[in-house]
Parts: structure tokens; sequence; C-alpha cells
């Protein structure tokens, strides 16, 4: 029966922050777990979104049966939409998931003829060779699940993102019951979230961020504003049910915000008392001491409603002095700039702002810390072990955590990074052959572009339409902008017929500029996004191309 191999491929989430998306194959099919994204780092800026590439599955296409995901994190379900835009594949997930990747298979019209297949935890599916169970774990976001996935060669478990939370908000347990049989009858490889590898012990439960928004609201006698995911439907509710208690209406503020909160209300998922909300518009209105706001934007993202509050550029909301701001979320890392200066907006506006670790917590991981990872490769006894989501210094680690323990039957320990494939036959597992993977640009253009503008922006097209660097001179001492800015442009547009184009295009930026005002200027990051949308905007129209556009800020 099992006279072919099994490859486990690393497309992305190995060795790297984000995009996670591993295929596995046996014969002549292959089921993709996870297709996520990641952030674009500080020397990306200019693009909006980085995707894993996608070649080794383009070439296989007529052989890959089924995208699974484990939860609807972004850099889980990312990537979705540039996957089936590729190839028409099923996708199989828990119903939030799917609400949630359905949503930005809409943002690219994908909706309408994608697959989507809801699963339940303890439901499975069979795959061709392969038959898959659906358990649930415990993680920041609701409905994330692990993969059993039983093949011609043996069990391999997939955790997905996990914490062992034994007292989640929602009371829906992880469970280690199912994953601890499976161990007792044997599993080929465990595949294990590795992000906190770092952190010893267990990481709080969900609940332990209670006490501490409790004494905020206690404490707070003006508006009380609470970032946070959106996709944080625990934390949320833990909000939704303080503000009741605390007698204060909820104002919910940022696009996902609104829509994600939707989508786990109308799934029975987030419970809102019925008169709690109020809209933005009737925030100015309503007592400040009577309302809570909860704000997207939790990473300093230029265009989020936290960093447009922050510099007093939000249409509905000013901060005054005497407000409260928490931030009720992690760093993650590489965004510290740009929360930084956040944080330093709010603060010079008089709020007193909340972030950072302190006890109690005000946010708690939901990813496992050491003892949790040890207590999973202790249940689940894999003959094999990959870890997986992490940089390679933690999946370096959580293999030598794995070396220390002593349970039965651990014959080796593989730390790959993305592209080595791993290889298991009836003989035993070892490293395979490595396929091409990538990180691929996307960049989409501001949120408040119609959809058919959304251009896959990768190798291809950049040499297609070349890359525009606006280059602004800023004075230190006035703040304003030195001279015209210049423009400089590779494999865009020709100097000659471009000439006229290139010159209005300063003209464009130094409008931007303009109109901006005294505080946007002083946040870099801010303005390299108005400048990249007003410029694409022009350039776009001008010529139908969609070049590469990186603001650049020089301070003179
Ligand atoms: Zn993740
Ligand atoms: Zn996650």
């Amino acid at each position: 029966m099992a006279d072919q191999k099994l490859q486990v491929i690393p497309l992305g989430g190995l060795g790297e922050f984000g995009m996670n998306c591993m295929a596995l194959r046996y014969a002549d099919d292959i089921i993709v777990i996870d297709c996520g994204m990641m952030f674009p780092e500080e020397e990306l800026l200019g693009v909006d979104v980085v995707i894993p590439d996608f070649t080794y599955l383009e070439d296989h296409r007529g052989l890959v049966r089924a995208l699974i995901l484990t939860h609807g994190h972004e850099d889980h379900i990312g990537a979705t939409p540039f996957l089936l835009a590729e190839m028409d594949v099923p996708v199989y997930g828990t119903e939030f998931t799917l609400a949630l990747s359905g949503r930005r298979l809409e943002e690219h019209d994908l909706k309408s003829r994608a697959r989507l297949n809801v699963v339940r935890p303890g439901e499975q599916l069979e795959i061709g060779p392969f038959r898959v169970e659906f358990i649930r774990v415990t993680h920041s976001i609701v409905s994330a699940v692990a993969l059993a996935i039983t093949t011609p060669l043996g069990v391999v478990i997939h955790t997905g993102d996990f914490k062992v939370d034994p007292t989640p908000t929602d009371n829906e347990l992880f469970d280690l019951h199912t994953l601890a049989e499976y161990g007792k009858r044997g599993v080929l490889l465990l595949m294990s979230d590795s992000t906190n590898v770092d952190r010893s012990g267990y990481t709080e439960s969900e609940r332990a961020v209670r006490p501490r928004l409790e004494d905020i609201l206690n404490r707070a006698s003006e508006r009380v504003i609470i970032a946070c995911f959106s996709s944080s439907v625990h934390r949320l509710q833990q909000l939704i049910d303080l503000a009741q208690e605390f007698d204060r209406k909820v104002c919910l503020l940022g696009r996902s915000m609104t829509t994600v909160t939707e989508i786990a209300h109308s799934l029975g998922l987030l419970h809102i008392p019925d008169r709690i909300l109020i809209r933005p518009q009737d925030l100015e209105s309503t007592a400040r001491g009577n309302s809570l706001v909860l704000i997207s934007g939790t990473q300093g993202e230029p265009m989020s409603a936290l960093s447009r509050l922050a510099v007093d550029n939000h249409k509905n909301l000013s901060i005054r002095p005497g407000d409260t701001v928490a931030l009720s979320s992690r760093i993650i890392p590489g965004n510290e700039k740009a929360i930084y200066r956040m944080i330093n907006h709010l603060s010079r506006r008089g709020a007193d702002v909340i972030y950072g670790s302190m006890n109690p917590p005000v946010h708690v991981s939901g990813h496992a810390s050491s003892e949790e990872l040890k207590l999973i490769l202790n249940l689940v006894r894999p003959r094999y072990f990959l870890p997986i989501h992490g940089e390679y210094r933690q999946l370096a680690k959580h293999a030598s955590l794995a070396a220390h323990l002593r349970f039965a039957g651990l014959q080796e320990t593989f730390v790959l990074d993305t592209g080595q494939t791993l290889e298991i036959d009836s003989a035993g597992a070892r490293r395979g052959g490595k396929v091409p993977v990538g990180r691929v640009c996307i960049d989409s253009g501001t949120l408040d572009e119609v959809v058919e503008d959304l251009v896959i922006r990768d190798r291809r097209h950049l040499s297609e339409d070349g890359i525009v660097l606006p280059i602004v001179a800023i004075n230190k001492l006035t703040g304003r902008s030195e001279g015209l800015p210049e423009i400089v442009s590779r494999g865009f547009i020709s100097e000659g017929e471009g000439a006229e184009i290139l010159h209005e295009a300063r003209q464009v930026v130094a409008r931007t500029l303009e109109s901006s005002t005294a505080e946007e200027r002083t946040d870099w990051g801010v303005m390299k996004e108005k400048i990249r949308a007003d410029l694409r905007r022009y350039l776009t129209k001008q010529t139908s191309r969609r070049p590469l556009i990186m603001p650049v800020i020089l301070e003179v």
C-alpha cells in the first residue's frame, strides 16, 4: 500500500516570521496547509503584503487537491486570494476561518467562484490518500484547529498556531484527548508551532487580561480607547462585557474592527448586548465617561484608525487630555518604530497610554510557551519532529527542547528552512530536494482604490512597469520641504516622452506635502503612504501602468 514516499514541502513560515504555507504530497496528490502572508519589513516600504512564491504549486497544479486552513490569522490565510487566482482548489476550514478568508476573497472578486467548505472540529475529510481530522485548539483567535492527517505511511500532526489555555473565555477547550489518542496509536510526524519557544513556563490564559482591563475602566473618568487585533474575539468579548458592567457604550472604529465583529456576531461567536453599540458619528455627543472605543491599528499601520487618531486626523474622534488609550496587543517585531511614534503622538495629545508588559497583563500571547510545547510533544510522541512557524533560531530551540525530553520513539528532529523538503518512505525520513521558494511582493494600492485595480506586483510586473522613487527633502528645523521634490524612475517611462508626466508628478508630490498638517508631516510613515497613494492615482491615470512607488524622505 505505502510504496510511495510522503513529501513534506514547506513553502513559507520556516526560518522566517509569517506567510505560513506547507504542502504535503503523496504520489500524485498534494494538499496545502495554510496560505498566509507576511507584513512587509521596513526595507520593503512601498509594498503592501508579501506572499509565498507558489511556483511549486503552479508547476504541479493538476495535483493540488485542497487548501486546508487552520485558523483565520493573516499569516495563515492572507495569501489565499493569490493562490486561488492561480488555481481553482477547494478550501476547507472552520466557519469563522472561512468567513474571514471569504472577506479577503471578496475584495479580489473571487468569492463567487471559490469553493469554501466548512468543517467542524472533530470532523474528518477524505482527500485522495489523506484523511484529515480537525482537532480544536486554543489560540488568540476563535475556531482554531490542529490537523491530524492520516497518510498511507502514518499519521502527520500539524498543530497550526496554539497555546494550551485551560480556561478559554468561550469555554471551548483544547481537544487534548484526541491528540493524545493519536499519540497512543503512533504518530509518524509532528509539526508544531515554535513562535514562543523562547518563553519559559506557560502562556497565561486569555482570561488573565481581565483584571487589567477592569482596572483601566475602574480608574478612567474620561473616554477609554482600547486597541486590539480585530480577530481577537475572546478579547473583544471581555471588553464588551466590561463595557456593560461599567455602563459604557461601545463604539467600533476601523474597517477591520467593524467587519470582523459583524462576522463573529453573525456566527454566534460574539455576544453583543442590545443597544450597547453606538455609531462613530454619535461619539462626540456621548458623554466621554460613558464610552469605550474599540479601535484597530495596533501596529502603527499608517492609515489605520488608531494612527489617524494619533495625528488628530480621524473624522469622528479627537483625543483630549484625560483620555485613556490602551494597546491590548503585542508589538510585532519590525513595527517598533511605527508603534512608538504613534504612542508619542497620543501622549503629546494628553492621553494616558497603557502599553507593553505589566502585571497583570494588558495583553497575553496566543502562542504556547516552552512547557506547553513539551506537553504537546509528550502527548503526541512522534517518530519524527519538524518545528514550524518561526525564525531559524526558534526552530532550532524547539528542536533542542524535544531532544531533552525522554519520551520513547523520537528518531529524528529536522530543522528545515522554507524550500527544503522532507521525504518519508517505509525506510524512514530524510532531507529531500529543494523546491523554488521566495517572497513575492504585492502592491495592492490603498484600500480606497477599486478592486479591479488590484494587481499582483510580482517580479514580472515590476520589470514591466518599473519603479518610481519620489525623493523629498524636509528641513529639520522648519518641517517644510526644500524645493520641488525630485523623481527618479527606472524601467517606467523614457526620459523623453515621460518628461512632462514626471514633471507634473513632482507637482503632485509637492501638493500632497502642502495639503498635509504639520503633525502629519513629522510622521514619515504617514507621509510616505500619502505620497504613494496620490502619486499612484496620478501615474495610473496618465500611463495606465502601475510602477512600484517607494517614497524616500530625507531630512536636511
Ligand atoms: Zn501564525
Ligand atoms: Zn495565529
